[in-house]
């Protein structure tokens, strides 16, 4: 099963998806590649940090599930190598859900939004990101939160880290109980049928 978790700079996915890898059994968060620079503090393997040109070989290679530029800067997901019997996480943005949603209908979108632009705010400011960037994706983020609302299967309000995380295991746990009582998607009987993948969708082909 895959299930990914998307939304808007600020609304914490970072935290959540971590926090849910620790929590719920036998769910495997992917290590995306960026082409963005590494921030000063940030996990050496928060990304696959790699430059431009080895991302678009790679992206030209058929070798990532989904990608998309962000504010300037490539992100994406190389094909998932989860470990035997263990479901796939993903933190992805939302022209990275729309990508999932296309190759894999059955997979679960969640969308996290921050409980207010004052918080996202917040957030965004406490990563060192300059002040030009913290613009950007406030504006960027309430156009992400508006399609995000039309392909989500669920939508958590980060208020709380805590409550939050259990609201998404709640969610992962629902829908693999669904799927082994027969579902057979991640979305459970009302999903909508499997299709054959579409082609990979470009985003440098002006999307
Ligand atoms: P940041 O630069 O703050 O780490 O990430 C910027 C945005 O890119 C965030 O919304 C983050 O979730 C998203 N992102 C991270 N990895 C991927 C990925 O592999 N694919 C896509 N489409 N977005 C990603």
């Amino acid at each position: 099963m895959i299930f990914v978790l998307f939304g808007p700079g600020g609304a914490g996915k970072g935290t959540i998806a971590d926090r849910l890898v620790d929590r719920v059994p036998d769910l495997w968060l992917s290590r995306s590649w960026t082409t963005r620079a590494r921030r000063t503090g940030e996990r050496e393997d928060a990304y696959v940090f790699v430059d431009r040109e080895t991302f678009e070989a790679n992206a030209d290679a058929d070798g990532f599930f989904e990608w998309a530029e962000y504010l300037g800067n490539l992100y994406g997901t190389p094909l998932p190598t989860p470990p035997a019997g263990a479901d796939v996480l993903l933190e992805i943005d939302v022209q990275g859900a729309q990508q999932v949603r296309h190759r894999c209908p059955g997979a679960t979108l969640i969308l996290l939004k921050p409980p207010s632009r004052a918080v996202q705010e917040e957030r965004l400011r406490a990563r060192g990101d300059d002040e030009a960037h913290i613009a950007k994706r406030l504006a960027e983020g309430a156009e992400e939160v508006r399609i995000g609302m039309t392909i989500a299967d669920a939508v958590v309000t980060n208020l709380d880290v805590l409550q939050a995380t259990a609201r998404v295991a709640g969610i992962v746990e629902n829908c693999r109980s669904a799927a082994s009582q027969g579902g057979g998607s991640s979305r459970g009987p009302t999903a909508a049928p499997a299709e054959p993948p579409a082609p990979h969708p470009d985003p440098r082909e002006g999307s």
